[in-house]
């Protein structure tokens, strides 16, 4: 299909799909190391001067949002919550008309101390990554002994009213891929929304292996040993995990099959990353430098007019699958997950 070029309002790219959920990293820092993520030492990290200011997120975000039809926005990083401007940027974006629904996809910690300023700045809800619930594990996983803190950050937030609160987990052969069962379990104990993510090529070290991953149908098998899952008839849209009814429902589960079930047809997302870049996907190779134009002086009618010609070019697909697929140059955690 071919669509218009978007010269003027939405983001529209060639293929006629339109972004309306604007990914936001406020930092490439972590505080843990997920070894599908970053390596045990770090990486090395954007130079203070290189990051976006506060103000200069907001001003994006409110372009975005006002002349870019932008609806939803989500902070992610790196670790969102070490900026230590997260709760002001929040309001700010909250304060915006129109006001767009805000999220945050975070490791958990320091959230239970953070969750009630977050949802007071106008933060709807949250996304907290839990692999595993076994202490041990966790601190061989993340190469943090932090299990104890996701877990208060998770009650943390459901108590501030960031709900739904969602689980997102990543299962590794041989590491913790006998625990979807139990971490479904503890997720329908607390009332949280539980979603496996397929492991996808985006870490730093380039140590994916896509025989090593486990796939979506194997996760579902490994789910109906314990529960009853019936495909959930409410409406998908763009969102990337398809979802099941979990013995009848009203609880669900969901599973997000980037390799093996590709939702990019459906795809409505664009990106910025801690340093003002605009990418089109999560495995684009090219960039579209807003900081530059930003500094340099550019109005807002110049930022939505580079934003949308950088949307025009986004790909069909993530084409992991096509035997020229190169991974891109930044990892997961510099390009906002
Ligand atoms: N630090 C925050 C967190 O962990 O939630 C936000 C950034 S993190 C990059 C966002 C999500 O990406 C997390 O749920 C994490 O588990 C997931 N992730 C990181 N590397 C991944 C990979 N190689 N494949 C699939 N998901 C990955
Ligand atoms: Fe940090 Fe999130 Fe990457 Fe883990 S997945 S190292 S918490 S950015």
């Amino acid at each position: 299909m071919t669509a218009a070029r978007g010269t003027d309002g939405v983001l529209v790219d060639r293929y006629g799909r339109v972004a309306r959920d604007l990914r936001v990293s406020l930092t490439d820092k972590c505080n843990l190391r997920c070894t599908y993520c970053m390596p045990a030492e770090g990486l090395p990290w954007l130079a203070g001067s290189q990051l976006l200011s506060d103000d200069e997120i907001v001003r994006l975000v409110r372009v975005a949002v006002r002349r870019l039809g932008i609806t939803e926005v989500r902070f992610t990083g790196g670790e969102p919550l070490i900026r230590p401007g997260v709760v002001g940027i929040v309001a700010a974006v909250a304060g915006l008309e129109p006001r767009p629904r805000i999220s945050l996809t975070t490791n958990g910690l320091g959230l239970d101390r953070l969750a009630p300023a977050l949802r007071a700045a106008g933060l709807d809800r949250v996304n907290v990554s839990l692999d595993t619930l076994d202490a041990g594990r966790f601190a061989r996983l993340t190469r943090r002994d932090r299990l104890a803190d996701v877990l208060a950050g998770l009650a943390g937030a459901a108590a501030a009213g960031l709900t739904p609160v969602k689980i997102n987990s990543v299962l590794m052969r041989g590491v913790n891929d006998d625990e979807a069962p139990a971490l479904l379990r503890f997720a329908l104990a607390h009332g949280y929304e539980l979603r496996f993510i397929e492991q996808m090529p985006l870490d730093a070290q380039h140590g994916w292996d896509r025989a090593a991953m486990v796939t979506a149908d194997e996760i579902l098998v490994t789910l109906r040993t314990g529960f009853d899952l019936t495909p959930d008839p409410a409406v998908r849209g763009a969102a990337p995990a398809e979802t099941w009814l979990v013995d009848g429902g009203p609880a669900r589960v969901g599973v997000i099959g980037s390799v093996t079930r590709p939702f990019c047809g459906d795809c409505d997302r664009t990106r910025l990353t801690a340093d003002g870049q605009v990418r089109a996907c999560l495995f684009a190779s090219e960039e579209s430098d807003l900081r530059g134009a930003l500094r340099a002086g550019a109005d807002d009618d110049e930022l939505a007019r580079r934003w949308r010609a950088a949307m025009w070019g986004k790909r069909a697909g993530h084409g992991i699958d096509d035997p020229t697929f190169l991974q891109p140059a930044r990892p997961m955690s510099a390009i906002g997950g």
